[in-house]
């Protein structure tokens, strides 16, 4: 089958400003659409994602991924680690990596073929911060090497929140921050977030609820704070955390 260019992205540059008081640079809104383009072709032949059209792109995408570290978006001044669980596509890892060139960050699945896309496009859009790991979220947190490591954890669109809490905590340092991008956060959520965080070493520090910019559609992101080491009884065996979420 014939591969179709995709279109142009909207630049959006009045409303990155209003609605996150931060603009990207030029170099940056070129890499965003051959994230795009990649993204497209590829699902031409690997389901990816299903929002494709320009606009759902830029909004779904790159502004729900971006709305995440609002507060790091313009105010931080040193290199930070990331880890971002289940990351699929990308997302949100790899726009970050795009306006966060000195971060170091790590993208993880579960799914070899995602995270060898993921490789492949951080290195065609030469995002040198970029490592892409295949791997469950409960086997990493027990490696020495990536347990306790991280500044910032990302984790959107994969599980419950206590589910997602287990997966990312003990992957943060102390006083590390995990956010949970949701859609609508319930009291339910709310509940189960707060007794995972008494079992996990962290707190909720806040939660921020909005609207996307375009389709006003209902979001929220939950800061969690890690405050002390996580035991190491968690995470819990492959598959425990969903099957009986804390
Ligand atoms: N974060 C991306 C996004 O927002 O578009 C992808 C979301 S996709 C619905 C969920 C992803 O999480 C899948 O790619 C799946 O393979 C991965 N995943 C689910 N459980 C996981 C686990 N325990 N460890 C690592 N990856 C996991």
């Amino acid at each position: 089958m014939a591969e179709t260019t995709p279109p142009l992205l909207p630049q959006m540059l009045d409303q990155w400003q209003s609605t996150l008081g931060w603009q990207p640079t030029e170099a940056q809104q070129q890499l965003f659409q051959r994230l795009y383009q990649t993204i497209v072709i590829t699902n031409q032949s690997f389901n990816l994602t299903r929002i494709t059209e320009p606009n759902d792109f830029w909004e779904k995408h790159l502004w729900d991924s971006l709305r995440g570290i609002q507060a790091w978006l313009t105010t931080d001044p040193k290199s930070l680690s990331l880890v971002d669980i289940g990351t699929g596509a990308g997302l949100p890892g790899l726009p970050i990596a795009i306006v966060k060139p000195d971060w170091q960050l790590t993208l993880v699945d579960s799914t070899r073929k995602k995270v060898k896309f993921v490789q492949q496009t951080a290195e065609d859009l030469e995002l040198k911060g970029v490592n892409a790991l295949s791997d469950r979220a409960e086997q990493l947190g027990h490696s020495k090497y990536y347990r306790a490591q991280y500044d910032l954890a990302t984790i959107r669109a994969v599980s419950k929140p206590s589910v997602c809490a287990e997966y990312v905590l003990p992957l943060l340092k102390v006083g590390g921050t995990a956010i949970l991008y949701r859609g609508q956060w319930t009291d339910e959520d709310a509940q189960a977030c707060e007794r995972a965080m008494a079992e996990l070493g962290g707190k909720v520090d806040r939660v921020e609820t909005f609207e996307t910019p375009l389709t006003n559609g209902a979001r929220s992101c939950a800061y969690l704070k890690k405050i002390t080491p996580t035991s190491t009884d968690y995470p819990r065996a492959v598959g425990l955390p969903t099957q009986k979420p804390l």
